[in-house]
């Protein structure tokens, strides 16, 4: 496998049960999190360049300085750095009280934390310029939305269904290879001959397929692996 340097993530949040828990999420999701638990500490970590970050999580409420000030001194020299908010406060005026100070997100505790998870997904892609839409036939997939439809209609997928849909259509007009889709799916561990692939193409194809066409959107390529063609 090849080693990517992780995105490194600062996270400005004074409540240690809160900061473990995200620290330990986003560990586990492969991000590199430093931690500090006052905001004149957070300022001086994101402004010091030892380390570059790729997004700031801000608590609003800090001992020394609050989420706000630091939100104004990061703004003061960057426009780049991703910045959610992490609030208690949640009056409308609050929320566009944040943006306008230059926050591009805002989350509301007490929050799931996959659905911060989802917003940091969503501005690291935007950062990166990365494509978030794409379209085979009928079938949309919106990465920003979390969404899949056919013909416009939604279409309930899986975390697994959602992530093997994205990796064939970001390769569209590509063979994956059925090792590829293990390392990049499933955990490596299991056999490159195993038929939880198949099981879940086929899921796909379920969903997804034109009911009448004999035809799949996606093509087995026999000991090989699949792919999803170019045209359409
Ligand atoms: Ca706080």
């Amino acid at each position: 496998m090849t080693t990517i340097k992780p995105m490194r993530l600062l996270l400005v949040e004074d409540e240690p049960a809160i900061s473990n828990f995200i620290r330990e999420g986003l560990e586990e999701e492969g991000f590199a999190v430093d931690v500090a638990n006052n905001g004149k500490t957070g300022l001086q970590m994101a402004n010091d360049g030892l380390q570059h970050y790729d997004l700031i999580l801000l608590d609003w409420m800090l001992p020394g300085m609050s989420g706000i000030e630091i939100c104004r001194e990061i703004r003061k020299t960057t426009t780049q750095l991703p910045i959610i908010f992490l609030t208690a406060k949640d009056t409308v005026d609050d929320a566009v009280f944040a943006l306008e100070t230059g926050a591009n997100d805002y989350i509301r505790k007490p929050f799931s934390f996959d659905e911060m998870l989802a917003r940091v997904r969503v501005l690291l892609r935007n950062q990166r310029g990365e494509q978030t839409l794409f379209q085979h036939g009928s079938i949309e997939m919106n990465l920003d939305k979390h969404q899949v439809t056919k013909n416009g209609l939604p279409i309930e997928l899986t975390q697994k269904e959602f992530a093997l849909l994205e990796y064939l259509l970001r390769n569209k007009g590509k063979v994956c290879r059925r090792t590829r889709i293990l390392e990049k799916i499933w955990d490596t561990h299991f056999d490159r001959s195993s038929a939880v692939i198949d099981v879940y193409i086929n899921f796909l194809r379920n969903k997804l397929d034109d009911p009448t066409s004999t035809d799949s959107f996606i093509k087995t390529i026999r000991g090989i692996g699949y792919r999803i063609e170019d045209k359409a």
